[in-house]
């Protein structure tokens, strides 16, 4: 690797360090940007999926939207918004998954995700503020 790489690689590394929004690709490139604008967003792609790859940061399948990036790389679970597609993390009591199959027909099994799904608090104020606009129209 040379000396470029290695120099793009620790901006993009902490980069996601800083970011403890769960953000995907797109966003750790638009965070990029503004300081390294000659960082290509091929670049940036590539190193978040090698960051990935080694196990410095954290890939999240997500069910909404692209998959995210996460700082931290310790056991935990998350929550995702349906609405926004924000994740957040959760704190989860007595987790039982069945981590090793019996029968896999033929797949290695290389892990699992699981992501809980929801309304976020911003989400559900302004489903609540939409309702009140809505009947507050029906006295007029
Ligand atoms: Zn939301
Ligand atoms: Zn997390």
């Amino acid at each position: 690797m040379d000396k470029r790489m290695t120099i793009q690689k620790m901006i993009v590394e902490k980069k996601v360090m800083s970011m403890k929004n769960h953000p995907c690709a797109e966003e750790v490139f638009q965070e990029i940007y503004k300081e390294h604008p000659h960082i290509s967003k091929a670049t940036v792609f590539r190193i978040l999926s090698d960051l990935a790859d080694s196990e410095k940061i954290y890939r999240l399948h997500t069910p909404y939207g692209a998959n995210c990036f996460d700082y931290r790389t310790d056991p935990h679970y998350h929550i995702q918004c349906s609405k926004c597609e924000s994740v957040e993390d959760i704190e989860v009591r007595d987790v039982q998954i069945p981590q090793n199959p019996l029968e896999t027909n033929g797949f290695t099994v290389t892990g699992y995700t699981l992501v809980y799904e929801g309304i976020c608090p911003h989400c559900k104020e302004a489903s609540i503020e939409q309702n009140i606009v809505e009947n507050s129209s029906d006295f007029q």
